[in-house]
């Protein structure tokens, strides 16, 4: 992803913290196209990132600018990728890294934090309760906290995951992109990439639509679009295998919000059954370890489809945020 690195907060002369991350596939999905009825539908496959998911752009980034100020160490809640993520990319860096998981996360996720070596605390709880704590630990010992948006760097990663589909798609953009959304580093930094292109003069100032997608068991998004609200709820009791996705309240939630009405875009909530089988299709039909929340935006593409969103006219992104096998 360093190729973009004049878009990216990295000085002349400054070396990134890299285990080769970004230009991941973007897989065109024939098969799909035909069922949906699409112009064109592609797959971004995040999966094929170092440590199996998007979560490498930001955590990349972070950890560069970071290490370069000179941080002692590194705090993180997580609902498994990022953590490995930071594990990864804080070893490569020579500094330690200590990591929050809810108990519940899967065992490989939580197997491969400790193989990178970072210190794992597991929690009686969620992803907030997580969040707590590591924000404790940073404030008694110093260590940098890179907790979702709560540091300026890993958006700017994130970033990457538009300029590149800029570049993959010749400089254009798509119709419709479908995200699973989360704590919503993907959505906000997409945005935030595709304006900083128009504003060059490197893309006309028009927005793809951007649809969220997440799981009925935790859906804090989906609502506040229904609702018309400016800001998520807190959604209690929140509950999906699909981990990344069991946000109950996201810091970014209103600038999400933004970005998919600006975009005239929308979220889509689909259940834990529906994306798991969307999730056995990807596999067992086209070849992709999929993680669930990958599944999730496929089976959010299916519902657009019945509610006629989408169409004939429409060339269609659905990110693959990560790897099937980490949830195993
Ligand atoms: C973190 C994560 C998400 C949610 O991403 P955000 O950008 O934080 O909304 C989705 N899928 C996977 C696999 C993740 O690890």
């Amino acid at each position: 992803m360093w190729r973009y690195r004049d878009w990216l907060p990295l000085r002349d002369g400054e070396e990134p913290v890299t285990l080769g991350e970004g230009m991941t596939p973007l897989l065109r999905m024939p098969g799909l196209e035909r069922r949906y009825g699409l112009r064109a539908l592609w797959i971004k496959d995040e999966s094929k990132n170092p440590t199996g998911s998007f979560k490498a752009r930001g955590l990349a980034m972070a950890v560069t600018r970071a290490a370069l100020a000179g941080a002692p160490a590194f705090t993180v809640p997580t609902a498994g990728n990022a953590g490995v993520a930071l594990s990864a990319y804080a070893c490569r860096a020579g500094i330690p890294a200590r990591v929050y998981a809810p108990r519940m996360t899967p065992d490989t996720l939580l197997a491969q934090v400790r193989a990178f070596g970072a210190t794992l605390e597991l929690v009686d709880g969620h992803i907030g309760d997580c969040g707590r704590l590591s924000r404790a630990h940073a404030a008694t010992t110093g260590a940098f906290d890179v907790s979702t948006l709560r540091e300026p760097y890993r958006i700017e990663g994130k970033k990457t995951l538009g300029l590149e589909l800029a570049e993959q798609l010749a400089w254009s953009l798509p119709d419709v992109i479908v995200y699973p959304a989360g704590g919503g580093t993907g959505l906000i930094g997409m945005w935030k990439a595709f304006r900083e292109l128009a504003r060059a003069g490197w893309l006309p100032d028009t927005l793809p639509r951007f649809f969220a997608a997440q799981s009925t068991g935790c859906a804090p998004l989906v609502r506040a679009v229904e609702t018309g609200a400016t800001r998520t709820e807190p959604w209690p009791d929140p509950k999906t295998v699909a981990s990344g996705l069991c946000v109950p309240a996201p810091l970014g939630g209103a600038l999400m919000l933004r970005a998919i009405r600006e975009s005239g875009g929308g979220a889509v909530a689909v259940s834990d059954e529906a994306l798991c089988a969307a999730q056995r299709e990807l596999a067992a039909g086209h070849g992709i370890d999929a993680a669930p929340e990958g599944g999730a935006g496929l089976a959010a593409l299916e519902e657009l489809h019945r509610r006629g969103v989408v169409g004939p006219t429409d060339c269609v992104v659905v990110f693959n945020t990560g790897a099937g096998w980490l949830y195993r």
